[in-house]
């Protein structure tokens, strides 16, 4: 089908106006923050989609779909766009965007059964914002909160800065809906645990817009008690041993909501106030008062027998901690200053085992360092812990110069390719928390190994075109 007759049939489904061809936001829609280098210089290289298709209804969705599988169209799903790893590019020409930010529903927040039920357009900072005045909580608090939705939360597999006490979104999501691409809905029912074979939520949760559009999901609930939070600092010389101390803290079985090692440099960033050059480590204990109190009282004693830790202000944390989400001013900001100092940031997330976390960190801190070149700022940090091992978020800042877009995508993945390739060496998840996109697709098959033939089964029985977010996750075969 041609770029008009997709329109003309998208016309034919929704009102006119829910069917946008502009130019400038087609273009802007071609790529997400993966790219965001060419949306600041306005030189975009991916092929520009036909149009966005603005749902209205689970309904909706279901006919583009089954409209754009009839006719082997790509279909990209978008709710709030803040992706970073390109699952929203529209890598082949001619794809429709389809946008649920429009089913914005809160349908139900129920203190009895302790579940907020919400259609996929709702922002989580609107929803747990609802919750909170009733005293409750999702628990879910991304540092993108006031910017994504609960559709691109779910399909992302996304994690919030709590996540040591309430989990990933994967411990949350109770139920959903979703509609696969024949325009078949489907309704997982909202039980607190049922053992009737696999648990087919994990089809849906993570799957980057590559198998089905989620248009409602239902999520737990938690007492909110802010007022007994107890924030943690200290600042000390060595990685290794941080990351020895949080491994000590989550093996003697506490539950800090928080817990968090920033590298020199990173921390120099977070908090040049106080950080000196020296690593930093940060817990946040919460929930009802006796247990808060419990856990800070043990990590300060864990904390306490490593006397190279030296207590900071617990209110520097505080602070810091209550200016961390970015809402879109945060957006425009960045857009200015990277157009102003040709320096731009990514970030790349793994997870490991405790006894391969820190031989990743330090082979990586010395391949990028030697082999990327102007590095403006190289550093890492851990912010979320599990019993058997821990996360490594690597955020690497380089000045383009006068580098075309391809060239920075390059230097991106110069970065990237070096910290997947250590991580996946010694056992670890090239992807902790952003999703696969299309730019770890690229070594999709290493991160599966054996069990890639689940993956691949999964997408030829439920996306047999092939029409679902083309090249996320698994690479478009040549
Ligand atoms: C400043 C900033 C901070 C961030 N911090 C965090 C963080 O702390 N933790 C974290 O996990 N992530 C974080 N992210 C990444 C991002 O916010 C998450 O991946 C988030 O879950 C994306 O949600 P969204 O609604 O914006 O989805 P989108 O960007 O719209 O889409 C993300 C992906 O999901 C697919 N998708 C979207 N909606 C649907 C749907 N309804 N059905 C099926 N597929 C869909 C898309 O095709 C795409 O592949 C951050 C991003 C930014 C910009």
């Amino acid at each position: 089908m041609n770029r008009a007759d997709i329109v003309a049939g998208l016309k034919k489904i929704l009102p006119a106006d829910k069917v946008v061809t502009d130019e400038q936001i087609l273009k802007d829609a071609s790529v997400d923050r993966f790219r965001k280098y060419e949306n600041i210089r306005r030189v975009y290289t991916q092929p520009i989609p036909a149009a966005i298709a603005y749902a209205g209804s689970t309904r909706d969705v279901a006919e583009v779909l089954k409209f754009a599988n009839d006719n082997r169209i790509n279909v990209v799903p978008r709710t709030g766009a803040s992706a970073t790893e390109g699952g929203l590019e529209t890598v082949v020409p001619d794809s429709i965007v389809l946008d649920g930010s429009g089913l914005n529903k809160i349908i139900s927040i129920d203190p009895v059964n302790m579940q907020a039920t919400a259609q996929c357009g709702v922002c989580l900072q609107q929803l747990d914002d609802q919750a909170r005045a009733q005293g409750l909580t999702t628990g879910h608090s991304p540092q993108s909160k006031p910017l994504a939705q609960m559709g691109g939360l779910v399909a992302t597999r996304s994690i919030g800065q709590f996540s040591t006490l309430y989990g990933g979104i994967e411990d949350m999501v109770v139920g959903l809906e979703a509609v696969f691409p024949d325009g078949r809905i489907v309704r997982i029912k909202n039980v607190p645990r049922r053992a009737a074979g696999p648990d087919i939520r994990h089809v849906v949760i993570g799957n980057e817009g590559a198998l089905c559009y989620i248009t409602e999901v239902t999520v737990k609930l938690f007492p909110f008690h802010p007022e007994n939070n107890v924030f943690l600092g200290y600042v000390l010389d060595s990685m290794k041993l941080g990351f020895e101390i949080l491994r000590e803290v989550m093996v003697k079985g506490y539950k800090p909501s928080i817990a968090r090692l920033y590298d020199p440099e990173d921390g120099a960033y977070h908090f040049s106030h106080f950080a000196n050059d020296r690593c930093v480590l940060i817990f946040m204990a919460e929930g009802p008062k006796s247990l808060a109190e419990a856990t800070a009282a043990a990590i300060r004693e864990i904390v306490a027998a490593h006397p190279e830790c030296e207590p900071v202000d617990p209110a520097y944390i505080e602070r810091w901690f209550s200016h961390l989400n970015w809402d879109p001013s945060n957006i425009a900001a960045e857009r200015v200053e990277i157009a102003e100092t040709n320096n731009i940031g990514h970030t790349t997330e793994i997870s490991a085992n405790w006894s391969e976390v820190y031989n990743i960190y330090e082979a990586a801190m010395r391949r990028v360092r030697a082999e990327v070149p102007d590095l403006t700022l190289w550093g890492g940090h851990s912010s979320h812990s599990y019993i058997n091992g821990t996360n490594v978020y690597f955020v690497y800042y380089y000045n383009v110069g006068d580098l075309k877009p391809e060239e920075e995508i390059d230097r991106h993945l110069k970065a990237k390719r070096i910290i997947v390739e250590e991580t996946l060496k010694r056992g670890g998840s090239m992807c902790h928390h952003h999703g696969v996109g299309k730019y770890r697709a690229l070594w999709i098959r290493e991160e599966y190994e054996s069990s890639f033939h689940i993956l691949e089964t999964l997408k030829k029985a439920f996306d047999p075109n092939g029409i679902m977010n083309m090249g996320d996750i698994i690479p478009i075969p040549k």
